[in-house]
């Protein structure tokens, strides 16, 4: 498989930026803000992989480590839980 050149679904990460598809049901988030985000404590901290890209809703293919996850979006890119600095 070819990585994808993005590095867009790494940044909204790292940037904490508000997510426009919710990463473990993909259900888009409105844009008023109005529904609250609820993530698993586990995502909170960061410790659970997305399931979805927060930024196009696409379900996103997750490898689980025993130190970590990476995920990857055939759009947006891929992340790995090292670089969120947990
Ligand atoms: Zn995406």
């Amino acid at each position: 498989m070819k990585t994808p050149a993005s590095t867009e679904l790494l940044e909204a990460l790292l940037t904490g930026a508000a997510p426009i598809f919710h990463p473990n049901t993909g259900e888009k988030i409105p844009d008023d803000g109005e529904l609250s985000i609820q993530l698993s404590p586990s995502a909170r901290a960061g410790l659970e992989a997305p399931r979805y890209c927060p930024i196009c809703g696409r379900r996103i293919v997750v490898q689980v480590r025993p130190d970590g996850w990476d995920a990857v979006c055939s759009r947006h890119g891929s992340v790995d839980s090292k670089y969120l600095d947990r």
